[in-house]
């Protein structure tokens, strides 16, 4: 039987030199590894307490989605700037590779909801501490934050010191 890491094909100097980009797609173009995935995420939520599950774009909504349907949860995409049509808010971060800005829906979350926040990997965890700021300036309590695989070694976890943080798969 294989594992999940057994479907993860690691490139080195992707996208830069010295970097070993972790691939996900090499997980979901196997009907197996696919099926794994989201089994190992769905264990991860169990007997957890929550409403809501936001995704980052773009990876975390392959791995949300799937989670949020077989939940009956909602899903609430945090996208880009400027994609997101209503009235959003937005919080900036520094990335691994650069500068972003993330939005969510103002109306997408409700004061005192509890919600899961997930994306495909944490690495300096830049993205999931931008994530929280949004869902704590609507209200929202982040009950758990939910990863498929972790880059220990760039301590993303120290940023999210207080939180709760799980992850599938994690690299040193
Ligand atoms: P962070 O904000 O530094 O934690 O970076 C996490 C974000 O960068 C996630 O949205 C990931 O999709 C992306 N990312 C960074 N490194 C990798 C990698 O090795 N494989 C896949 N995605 C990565």
């Amino acid at each position: 039987m294989k594992k999940l890491e057994d479907y993860v094909v690691s490139i080195p100097d992707f996208p830069e030199p010295g970097i070993i980009f972790r691939d996900v797609t090499s997980v979901l173009q196997d009907a197996d590894g696919l099926n794994l995935a989201i089994h190992l995420l769905m264990e991860k939520l169990e007997g957890l307490d929550f409403d809501v599950i936001a995704g980052a774009e773009s990876r975390g909504f392959i791995f949300g989605m799937p989670l949020a349907y077989n939940l009956h949860k909602p899903f609430i995409p945090v996208r880009k700037k400027g994609k997101l049509p209503r009235e959003t808010v937005s919080a900036s971060y520094e990335l691994e590779y650069g500068t972003a800005e993330i939005e969510i829906h103002k109306d997408a979350i409700l004061p005192g909801q509890k919600v899961v926040l997930i994306d495909d990997l944490i690495a300096t965890g830049g993205t999931s501490k931008a994530m929280i700021q949004l869902v704590e300036s609507l209200g929202g309590i982040v009950v758990k934050n939910l990863f498929l695989m972790e880059l220990a070694g760039l301590n993303g976890r120290a940023k999210l010191e207080g939180y709760n943080v799980d992850s599938v798969i994690v690299y040193d």
